[in-house]
Parts: C-alpha cells; structure tokens; sequence
C-alpha cells in the first residue's frame, strides 16, 4: 500500500527527467516497436531528436543495460555498439552527450555521414599508408553503394569516380585518397607520362 500523502512527490518529480521528455504523455508503445519495424523507431527517433532530456535519457537506458525500444534517440543495436566500443562512464553526462552524438551524427548530420562512416573505418597503416576496418566489397550507405577505395575517391576529389578506382600503391589493404585513382586519373597520368618520354626522345634526337 503506498502510504504517501504528501506533497513532495510534486518537487523530485519536478527534477525527474522523464517529466521533461517530448514523449510525455504519447503512447509508449510507439517506442517499443515490433522487432524489425524500421518506420515506427524512425517515428520514435524523430521524437526523441527534438527531446530536452535525450542525454539523460540515454544514459538510463545506457547504465540500466536496457535492450528493448529507443532510448535517448538510440535503437538497441546502437546501444549494443556503445556497449561494444566505447568505455561510456554514465556518471558523466557530458561524456554521454559526446558518445550519443557521436553514434547519431550520420542521422542527426546526413551531409556528414560519409566522412563520420570513412572515419570510423580507416585507420593507418605503416608508411602512410591507410587500411579499412572490416569487409573490403561493396557495402551499401543511405541507398548508395561503395567500395573503400571508391568512398575514399569521393570524399577527397569531391566527386563520383569515373570508372573503376584502383590502388596505385604496393599496400594491398591501403585505401588512402593519394594511392587510388579512376579512370580518368589514369589516363591522364598515362598521357603525361606518354608527352614526357615524347619529349625526351626529342631532346635526345636534338
Ligand atoms: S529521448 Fe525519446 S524516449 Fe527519451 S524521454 Fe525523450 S522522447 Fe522519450
Ligand atoms: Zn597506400
């Protein structure tokens, strides 16, 4: 039996977070969809993206272990992957915001996506060289598909590649923007190449 009668309820529930959520009063099935239905946690990221308390909320669920629904914007395999790859305190909100926003940038910040995703995939590799995290095929982002090399031709030249992009390093694994070119990369450098020996057999007809 809950024998509380009082009036302080009114002040701590005033400090609790969930008081503050832009879910507030919505159905809460809406945040614990069916699994696999992408449209309804779309509809309740959307909710959650425009919420004051989205970092707090986040860590609850964060520092609860909690798998089922989105929490803080975040849909249960993103939760997974924070588990997995960042030591998160939860006591540190700030340290929360960071890691949320880091894991959401693709969504909050679609212009950015691509390099948030090279960024998150690249690391170096001796002699300047750069590799990939992961499988080196094709992987589909937003519609759009890549290989490494073509996505690392495309944030550097600002530019769909033009043809088939290949390594021109001795780095097998190496994706690095300055050791790949297109077709028309290719060509070019061939043709220079061509009026360079041209000239120089000129130079040594002279
Ligand atoms: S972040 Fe989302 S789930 Fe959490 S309180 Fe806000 S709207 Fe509700
Ligand atoms: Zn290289």
């Amino acid at each position: 039996m809950n024998a509380y009668t009082g009036s302080v309820p009114d002040t701590r529930r005033a400090s609790d977070w969930r008081d503050r959520g832009a879910c507030r009063g919505a159905d809460s099935d809406g945040w614990f969809p069916s699994p696999g239905d992408a449209v309804a946690v779309k509809d309740a990221k959307r909710v959650c993206f425009g919420c004051p308390v989205m970092a707090e909320c986040a860590r609850h669920a964060l520092a609860h272990n909690i798998r089922d629904g989105v929490w803080g914007g975040l849909s249960e395999p993103q939760r997974d992957r924070i588990h997995r790859r960042h030591a998160v305190d939860c006591t540190d909100l700030d340290a929360v915001r960071r890691v949320v926003a880091k894991v959401l940038r693709p969504e909050l910040n679609p212009i950015m996506s691509l390099r948030d995703l090279w960024d998150d995939r690249t690391y170096p590799l001796p002699g300047g060289h750069l590799g990939w995290r992961g499988n080196s095929g094709n992987f589909s982002f937003r519609g759009q598909v890549f290989t490494p090399k073509q996505l690392s031709f495309r944030l550097d030249r600002g530019r769909k590649a033009a043809g088939i992009v290949r390594r021109t390093c001795e780095v097998v694994e190496c994706v690095h923007p300055l050791h790949v070119a297109d077709g028309k990369e290719r060509a070019a450098r061939k043709r220079a190449a061509e009026a360079l020996l041209a000239e120089r057999g000129g130079a040594v007809a002279a």
